[in-house]
């Protein structure tokens, strides 16, 4: 039997599909990228423990998707498997009354919303990032001064050979968009314990909605984009620093930096990757050059080779 017949039946045991040429530029919001070779929608921790292990023995390269809202994928695609974290596992229970466990494939904004419908607050100002509660454990996300480590107890992951293990929230190493998980290649979060506070449903609710405003306002939410492109520098700001270099709306290619919001890459409907990384490294080099200020990308690169650019 070779590889794809194992891989498909392990599927075929765990009622999970194995599929072929999948898009990635159909599968991230920055709408960029061609297309991977084999592609899992997992559904329960035993398939994605049992697929890991087989990775493992047969070396495939894998790469761990939740929604895709904080990666820039290659213009040629990727040449190894998929593991998808979506809506096949994003389950939310609760322990006791103020603490959620959440399935790594859900979506912030659902558990905010769960969170609302059980008068817990804590969830607010993370509630617009459109990303899963693994990807964002995996970046320690933040908006609007609250981050991830501010309410994550627990975790439950999978090493590169299926094993699972607990880590509290100490052992998470959660520091700006950095986790245990960023030094730990192959590692796949399964759950994320959430620990909230008893609110006022009304309050919560207000403080949401205004997060949401703010959002509406200031980015540029009606193009493709990975959010903020670069991290915040130590003493300043990505997007102040671009924005005093004159960089709003400049443009390579699709990609532009956007009029909105600086610190945003949008993709005005054709863009590349080439573009993004050449914009990000014009970008880079300018800002270097006129502040001092050596910026760093924070998406997360996906089939991009070593040596494409230089400020990742
Ligand atoms: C419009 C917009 C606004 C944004 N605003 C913010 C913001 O305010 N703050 C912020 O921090 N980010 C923001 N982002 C970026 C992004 O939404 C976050 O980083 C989010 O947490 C990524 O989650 P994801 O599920 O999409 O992860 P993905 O993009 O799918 O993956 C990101 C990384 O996490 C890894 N990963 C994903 N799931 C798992 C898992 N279960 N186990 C192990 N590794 C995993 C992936 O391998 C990859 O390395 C924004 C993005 C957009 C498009």
């Amino acid at each position: 039997m070779n590889q794809i017949e194992e891989l498909e039946k392990i599927c075929q045991r765990y009622q999970i599909q194995l599929q072929n040429h999948i898009s990635l530029a159909g599968h991230t919001t920055f709408r960029i990228g061609g297309t991977a070779d084999l592609w899992i929608e997992i559904n329960s921790v035993q398939g994605l423990s049992e697929l890991l292990l087989f990775c493992h023995e047969n070396q495939m390269d894998y790469f761990v998707m939740g929604r895709g809202s904080n990666i820039l994928a290659s213009d040629s695609g990727y040449r190894g498997l998929i593991l998808h974290l979506g809506n096949e596992f994003s389950k939310i229970r609760m322990q006791n009354e103020s603490l959620l466990i959440c399935e790594s494939g859900v979506m912030l904004t659902n558990i905010a919303k769960f969170a609302a419908e059980h008068a817990l607050t804590g969830m607010e100002a993370l509630s617009g990032i459109p990303g899963t509660a693994g990807g964002a454990l995996f970046m320690n996300a933040g908006a609007y001064g609250s981050e991830m480590k501010d309410i994550v107890t627990e975790c439950r992951y999978l090493d590169s050979s299926g094993t699972e293990y607990t880590l509290t929230g100490q052992e998470l190493d959660l520091a700006y968009r950095h986790s245990f998980f960023t030094e730990h290649d192959g590692t796949v979060i399964t759950s994320v314990s959430i620990q909230l506070e008893k609110g006022n449903p009304e309050e919560i609710t207000a403080r949401s909605a205004d997060y949401a405003e703010r959002r509406k306002t200031k980015q540029p939410l009606n193009y493709p984009s990975a959010g903020s492109t670069f991290k915040r520098p130590d003493g300043s700001y990505a997007s102040k620093l671009i924005d005093e270099c004159g960089l709003k709306g400049f443009q390579i290619g699709g990609a532009q930096i956007s009029e909105k919001h600086a610190g945003f890459v949008i993709n005005t409907g054709n863009a590349t990757c080439q573009d993004v990384l050449a914009l990000c490294q014009y970008v880079h080099d300018k800002v270097l050059k006129e502040t001092g200020y050596s910026l760093e990308l924070e998406p997360v690169f996906l089939g991009v080779q070593d040596g494409e650019t230089t400020c990742s």
